[in-house]
């Protein structure tokens, strides 16, 4: 049987979602659970396949009772009143809980790694990262962490999500409410 006896069946499907934008959507939903509420970031880490490999967010060390543990930022007071003391990053988190090689794999981020995840990124000789946003360029962590990128190889690049691509999510969660 081909194609033209049964056309109704054929329906061209036509989606303008590029692997960049899924896999940066994906981040930034993955974010989302982080519990930090000034600076919440997210990784997926994917393989040449396009297959997601993992995922993470910033969060607190894991498996402890993090109820007592602080989210402020301010580093005026002792590091062990700071959540710089207890929360490990995206990106540590997502190659922590890795189960496959990262070999060769891409990494989106929603915000540039900090130089502690370049080094992890680098030793699992992740080779890519797309990432949204760079607010902290002008920063020492961001030129080491591209500094020690440009020495590993590794290639990075910035996605916009464009405004195309918002209305349709809105369009599509307002479709789902709508449904409800
Ligand atoms: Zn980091």
């Amino acid at each position: 049987m081909s194609k033209d006896q049964f056309p109704q069946n054929y329906i061209d499907v036509n989606t303008n979602l590029n692997w960049d934008e899924y896999f940066l959507l994906t981040a930034m939903i993955t974010s989302f659970k982080s519990k930090d509420p000034s600076t919440k970031v997210g990784c997926v880490i994917v393989n040449h396949n396009k297959h997601q490999v993992s995922a993470g967010y910033n969060g607190m060390v894991s498996g402890i009772d993090e109820t007592e543990l602080p989210w402020g930022k301010d580093k005026t007071a002792p590091l062990e009143h700071q959540k710089y003391g207890y929360v490990v990053h995206a990106e540590a988190n997502a190659i922590l809980h890795a189960s496959k090689s990262l070999e060769g794999c891409t990494a989106y981020v929603t915000l540039f790694p900090c130089n502690e995840c370049a080094k992890l990124i680098a030793s699992k000789k992740i080779k890519e990262i797309v990432y949204l946003s760079d607010k902290h360029k002008h920063q020492e962590s961001t030129a080491i962490s591209k500094k020690i990128f440009d020495l590993a190889g590794i290639k990075f690049r910035s996605v916009e999500i464009n405004e195309n691509l918002l209305s349709k999510l809105s369009e599509h969660l307002n479709t789902l409410v709508a449904s409800v």
